[in-house]
């Protein structure tokens, strides 16, 4: 497996199917100095290659204070229950998608689609509306609603030195009855994706995409094959 990858200061890709196991969704982690906070956690059979990953960087995982979840599959929420009780880490995730984590439903985090099982698990935070900013000392980091491939995804952006960063994991579906996908509400979002007229891309399952005329692309490329 190999080595995590710092995409700007202090914003790494920690994990992925090439970097922590085939069935993980990219990991990405934004150091805030003080507080680590994780984005997504892969399938939940490679905490600990995580974890070595993140002191691989010269980082301490004890100071993961919170872990946002960008919706609620199981190849993106699979290790939250490691950190929370390993770290103490605070799940958050968009109101819309809790109750699948909450009550370990095996469609709606498409469990049964990996041939596992999710136990419920308690959720800490829960992000209302269109839009709610998390403050990590003097750094903002956005977290908007943008539904579509499943009710509750979010998809998050930090600036930092000049660079608006991106996390966007599955904004390219795919969409199904079973998770509750919605094409025009994805339509919408992606419009408000597109407006933020993002520097990088840090995507769920195909990779970092830079600069700003490669994430209008990959965006727009979905688009067009859902007209
Ligand atoms: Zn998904
Ligand atoms: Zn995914």
């Amino acid at each position: 497996m190999g080595n995590a990858e710092e995409i700007i200061r202090g914003v790494y890709q920690i994990g992925g199917a090439a970097l922590t196991a085939s069935d993980d969704a990219a990991i990405y982690l934004i150091d805030f100095v003080d507080e680590l906070v994780l984005i997504d956690t892969g399938a939940g059979n490679s905490s600990s290659q995580i974890v070595r990953n993140i002191e691989m960087l010269g980082l301490n995982p004890a100071n993961l204070s919170h872990l946002i979840l960008t919706h609620c599959h199981i190849d993106h929420i699979g290790s939250a229950p490691f950190f929370q009780k390993q770290y103490n880490a605070k799940i958050i995730i968009h109101d819309l998608d809790a109750t699948p984590i909450e009550t370990g439903d095996s469609i709606r985090t498409a469990a049964n689609w990996y041939d596992t099982v999710f136990s419920p698990m308690k959720v800490d935070q829960k992000l209302k509306g269109a839009e709610e900013v998390l403050q990590f000392g003097a750094e903002k980091l956005h977290c908007l609603h943008t539904p579509g491939h499943t009710p509750g995804s979010i998809s998050l952006y930090l600036d930092r030195d000049s660079e608006r960063v991106l996390f966007g994991q599955d904004i390219h579906g795919p969409f199904n009855k079973a998770f509750g996908s919605d094409i025009e509400a994805w339509k919408k979002s992606m419009q408000l994706l597109l407006a933020l007229n993002a520097d990088i891309l840090c995507e769920g399952h195909f990779g970092i995409y830079q600069p700003k005329e490669k994430v209008r692309d990959y965006i727009e490329g979905y688009l067009e094959e859902y007209e």
